[in-house]
């Protein structure tokens, strides 16, 4: 339902508007109450005029909300906006960045396919490929994720799909995401991105190539650390699918959570330019210290896939990872040291915050696996957020006292 005078305004008027503008805008509907912030449908059912109108609802002749693990108005702003920044045909929100994976594993592949999943993913990602979807007959195999041949040679005749995120976790590492969709293509097989560490304010891959795009929400697409949320973007035909399972299966959005997201992504841009302004000033400081031994920030010219970097994103996102001296104890003492960063796992947020990936994302992992994917014991992430810069060195600059 939308205001009269309202119909159609809003799409036409943004026809080739910029990012920015179909941050703040796309996707909303106004009620009759004519609210202009959009408005927050808390309610797990709709009601119908009569039964003859509930009978067409849910046989689908008749378009319309029925259910809340079906469709909810807020959730459709969030969708309809995240489809626009994406260059998506249509978006499907999700309960979390891991049910929106799940989603994308579970409607588009089935028992006997081969998934290529790049080594350098996120922590629960691996586990879920691994420890779950090989348990239903998917077979997984782990690719270098720069190294476009360990993809080529590891392709098979059964090969459904490629999931890769890029830049990875916590070192930083990129994959030229236009050659690799080239090579999943060729082979048959569609490619996911995981785009959760530039959003599309730096990073568009679908322009690129991809087919399908995967966010955990609760980074910077809320960008204030309050909500778990994730969501899938590509072709219809491929969403319909991911459609089909969620609102079976019931991993789907929270309104709540759904507003709370379309308020983030309005400030989405600035956000994300000035966290990477300040992630960059970091790196170049932590690479002058003579405590730190190794800097890995794609914005750094020193970092091997610098060139990459530049064409390929916007700016270089706000995750630093850096070794110091002293191993594990050197990492554990500096992270002790500082005073206002935080220490915790989550990043994304306003908040700076600062892990040891080797004990915490990465300590499950056993030794020789650690060692595979890069992660030293001397080795730290900071997710720089949005306090004043001089107060963030400030407080890094307490932990390299303590080495
Ligand atoms: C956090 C994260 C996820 C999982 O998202 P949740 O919202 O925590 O379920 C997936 N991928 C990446 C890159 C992440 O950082």
């Amino acid at each position: 339902m939308t205001i009269e005078w309202e119909a159609g305004r809003l799409d036409s008027e943004l026809d080739g508007v910029g990012f920015a503008t179909l941050a703040v805008r796309a996707g909303q509907r106004r009620t009759p109450e004519a609210e202009h912030s959009e408005a927050l449908f808390p309610t797990s059912s709709y009601v119908f005029r009569s039964a003859a109108d509930a009978a067409a609802r849910f046989s689908g002749e008749m378009p319309g909300n029925v259910y809340s693990r079906y469709t909810n108005p807020t959730v459709r702003i969030f969708e309809e906006r995240i489809a626009a920044l994406e260059g998506a045909e249509q978006a499907v929100a999700a309960s979390s960045g891991m049910a929106a994976i799940l989603a994308l594993v579970m409607s588009l592949c089935s028992a006997g396919d081969h998934v290529l999943v790049s080594r350098s993913v996120f922590g629960s990602t691996i586990s879920l490929f691994d420890k779950y979807f090989k348990r239903f007959g998917v077979e997984v195999d782990y690719p270098q994720l720069s190294d476009l041949d360990s993809w080529a040679a590891a392709c098979k005749p059964n090969t459904k799909l490629f999931f890769v995120e890029s830049p990875s976790n916590p070192l930083a590492e990129l994959v030229d995401i236009a050659a690799l969709a080239e090579l999943a293509h060729a082979s048959g097989a569609l490619l996911a991105v995981d785009n959760c560490f530039c959003t599309p304010a730096l990073q568009k891959p679908l322009t690129l190539g991809a087919d399908i795009v995967v966010h955990s929400a609760t980074k910077y697409i809320d960008g204030q650390g309050r909500c778990l949320g994730g969501v899938v973007a590509g072709k219809s035909k491929l969403m319909q699918e991911v459609v089909g399972f969620l609102r079976t299966a019931g991993p789907t959005l929270s309104p709540f959570n759904a507003w709370v997201f379309l308020k983030g992504l309005e400030t989405l841009q600035v956000r994300m330019r000035a966290h990477c302004a300040s992630a960059q000033a970091i790196a170049e400081w932590l690479e002058q210290q003579p405590g730190v031994e190794r800097v890995y920030y794609a914005g750094l010219s020193s970092h091997p896939q610098y060139e990459l970097a530049k064409r390929q994103q916007k700016a270089f996102g706000a995750v630093v990872s850096f070794e110091v001296k002293g191993g594990k104890e050197g990492a554990w003492r500096f992270i002790d040291a500082t005073r206002m960063i935080s220490i915790t796992a989550n990043l994304g947020d306003t908040k700076t915050t600062i892990a040891h990936p080797a004990t915490t994302s990465h300590g499950r992992l056993t030794p020789e696996a650690r060692a595979a994917a890069g992660i030293r014991d001397s080795l730290i992430r900071v997710a720089v957020g949005l306090e004043e810069i001089e107060d963030i060195k400030a407080d890094l600059a307490l932990g390299l006292a303590a080495l």
